[in-house]
């Protein structure tokens, strides 16, 4: 029973953190700068994001670059993920999946201003964004599976771990423009997946975040919270971050 609930308490446990990291400083931070951080600060939250994505980690970098074409186009031919213009969800992924390995590889041309200000790690990437690293976690996965999961189905858990940090870009980039509720009329597809975001940290409030980009708080409505964004501002009390000067 014990090691039933620590095996359950590292699945949440990752799904939070990766999604933090992901939507803290690679879409906020990164994508964003909805607020802005020293170089000091800026690597310690590439190593966490390695940490807590581990076998998915996603470079900050690609992320942002690809993610800024994503508003640019949203719901275009140039969008690099739209429920619009792939026929599946797996299609999507591995349309998106090519597109990140070709900006990250530097073999895609991208204008200059979708790789302005974004921040870059390159030797730190090359190592989080390689095979070595990948498998090690996955590695790690495993033997934390074999070691302590009790049943035979906690295993079915695991190829969620090894490949968290995608999942988590897909719910938003296929359901958050298919499925939801919109606050604001836009002209692409975006939409809000839930009136209380607990399962996305404030990504849900995608239709929100279409129209503000730039805001830290992605709620906006009635009802609405943002989990992630109280973290932001005790990050600025703890001077972590600041805010750019209004
Ligand atoms: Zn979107
Ligand atoms: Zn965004």
């Amino acid at each position: 029973m014990y090691l039933m609930v620590f095996i359950l308490c590292f699945f949440v446990a990752h799904w939070y953190l990766s999604l933090f990291s992901q939507t803290f400083f690679q879409h906020r931070y990164a994508a964003h700068k909805s607020f802005d951080m020293n170089k000091g600060w800026e690597k310690f939250f590439f190593v966490f994001a390695w940490i807590t994505q581990g076998s998915s980690y996603l470079s900050p970098w690609a992320y942002g670059v690809m993610h800024r074409m994503h508003h640019a186009y949203a719901d275009t031919e140039l969008d690099p993920h739209s429920p619009k213009y792939d026929k599946n969800l797996m299609a999507m992924m591995w349309r998106t999946k090519n597109i990140y390995a070709g900006i990250m590889g530097k073999r895609i041309a991208v204008d200059p201003k979708f790789t302005k200000n974004v921040p870059e790690w390159r030797s730190f990437d090359v190592f989080a964004n390689g095979w070595f690293s990948r498998v090690l976690w996955i590695g790690v996965y495993v033997w934390i599976y074999i070691a302590f999961a009790p049943y035979w189905w906690l295993f079915l858990l695991l190829p969620f771990h090894i490949v968290m940090g995608p999942l988590h870009g897909v719910i938003i980039n296929w359901y958050a423009h298919r499925y939801g509720h919109v606050n604001f009329e836009t002209s692409d597809t975006s939409k809000n997946l839930f009136r209380f975001d607990w399962l996305m940290f404030g990504e849900g409030y995608h239709n929100n975040h279409h129209v503000h980009p730039s805001r830290s708080n992605f709620a906006m409505g009635k009802g609405e919270f943002d989990l992630c964004y109280p973290i932001i501002l005790v990050l600025q009390k703890f001077r972590v971050i600041r805010f750019a000067k209004a």
